[in-house]
């Protein structure tokens, strides 16, 4: 089956990005803390991201109507028809905690060295909150406006769930009856290796998103002096029905965005895997089970399960009365949290233990790819970046993409940088960075995507 062709798209007329200009707004950004409140973050650094934004992108500002909410921003910058259906792009304003040790540059310092931007931020997300603002700011400044009403949605707790961020800002325009033609978030990115005989960067749009289930298992029994132990203490039992949870993991399929990203992919090797991918009625078996041999692609055709908690005992000599585990599962499309609890169960096969769902949400729903919507992202990113693959994705975390599920049927999920496999690792981890080039072209994609869009 050949690849769906992306028919090529001029990029229209863009105002000048001043690249310096832009690396000095993320690195202001990026050296003002915002971690997310839970994680230790202070309300007033927020704010003060707010003023810097404000005061940076003024155009864009004046032009919308602004709404604090909580220490959310919602932007709506009014469209000329009133009856076309909006659009929302989303950028999250927290970010993860980081630790100063082992940095080349301090986390929080807005250092820029080498071409790059670094620190805690610079990707996730604050180069989505300066390259959206900049692209808006510099298309208004350039007297472009809007035909339909376009909204920027930034939450302050992405990291931390996005409930009292970006869920608010949904439910709040669900209030309102927007209703959106389709929202686009971070999740997906231009990969670099993805897959042995792909060479090109692949452009990943994330349709849809895992669900997840922290399940707490806890198993009790007679506490009491360690010289006359029973057969079986509470840790024995919980370390069993740990291991059995492991050694059974939930059967792998491949279906709806998972399928549709193999299918695209696979179009890409060379002939023998391609006549294997394009026929996955009669190989679907073959290359579940080739897949599900690395952990990166077994994420993206099972409901995965990680012990990652484990919690007993208080002297070397006292039987533990009480033991905890901690599981989590990223759950696949199709499967749910209810049918997880049940395979937990089940696999456990002990009425002595409890299971409870810690935190559990269900997957979300998959975007559809073809919508004007999803043809206009593709062929953007085509326009920036002639040689990629574009393919629809899975994303394997959560992001605050899923809360607008309740205002559009597209929710899309897409960060407009290459990244190679060592780069996915700053994200959370250390030296995170952004080259000065990659930071501009983002910035070019918004304005493009915010022209053709909002026409
Ligand atoms: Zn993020």
């Amino acid at each position: 089956m050949a690849p769906p062709a992306i028919p090529t798209r001029e990029l229209p007329l863009l105002p000048e990005l001043d690249g310096d200009a832009l690396a000095d707004a993320l690195a202001e950004a990026v050296a003002i803390p915002t971690v997310s409140l839970p994680s230790g973050g202070d309300a007033a650094a927020f704010e003060q991201l707010h003023d810097m934004l404000r005061r940076r992108y003024s155009e864009i500002f004046a032009a919308c109507e602004v709404e604090n909410v909580g220490l959310s921003l919602l932007m709506r910058w009014p469209g000329r028809d009133a009856a076309r259906a909006p659009i929302i792009l989303t950028a999250h304003l927290d970010v993860v905690p980081a630790p100063s040790e082992g940095w080349t540059h301090a986390p929080f310092s807005g250092t820029q060295a080498d071409g790059f931007v670094w620190g805690r931020g610079t990707i996730d997300d604050k180069l989505g909150v300066i390259g959206l603002l900049a692209a808006a700011d510099s298309l208004a400044r350039s007297s472009f406006a809007p035909g339909r009403d376009v909204y920027f949605a930034f939450g302050y707790d992405e990291e931390v769930g996005g409930t009292d961020g970006a869920a608010v800002l949904a439910e709040r325009l669900r209030a309102r009856g927007v209703r959106a033609e389709f929202v686009l978030d971070e999740g997906g990115a231009l990969a670099l290796g993805v897959l042995p005989g792909i060479t090109r960067p692949v452009a990943l749009v994330g349709i849809a998103e895992k669900g997840f289930a922290t399940i707490e298992l806890v198993a009790h029994a007679e506490g009491g002096h360690s010289s006359m132990p029973p057969k079986q203490g509470a840790i024995g039992r919980l370390a069993r029905a740990t291991a059995r949870l492991e050694a059974s993991p939930l059967p792998t399929d491949l279906r709806g965005p998972s399928r549709a990203m193999v299918e695209r992919l696979g179009a890409e090797l060379g002939f023998g895997p391609r006549l294997v991918f394009a026929n996955l009625w009669l190989f679907a078996p073959a290359v579940r089970l080739a897949l599900s041999q690395h952990p990166a692609s077994n994420a993206i055709v099972r409901t995965t399960t990680a012990a990652t908690m484990f919690d007993a005992g208080t002297a070397a000599n006292v039987l533990a009365p009480s033991a905890q585990a901690v599981v989590n599962f990223r759950i696949l499309p199709g499967d749910t949290v209810a049918g997880v609890l049940a395979h937990a169960r089940a696999q456990v096969d002990d009425d002595t233990i409890e299971l409870r769902c810690v935190e559990c949400w269900e997957p979300s729903p998959t975007a559809r790819t073809e919508t004007e919507a999803f043809a206009l992202i593709a062929q953007t990113i085509a326009a920036l970046w002639p040689d990629a693959v574009v393919s629809p994705s899975l994303v394997v975390g959560a992001t605050d993409a899923r809360h607008y599920a309740a205002i559009a049927d597209d929710v899309y999920r897409f960060l407009p940088v290459t990244m190679a496999e060592e780069d996915r690792a700053r994200l959370h981890g250390i030296d995170e960075r952004i080259p000065k080039a990659v930071l501009q072209r983002a910035t070019r994609f918004y304005q493009a995507l915010l022209r053709a869009a909002a026409e």
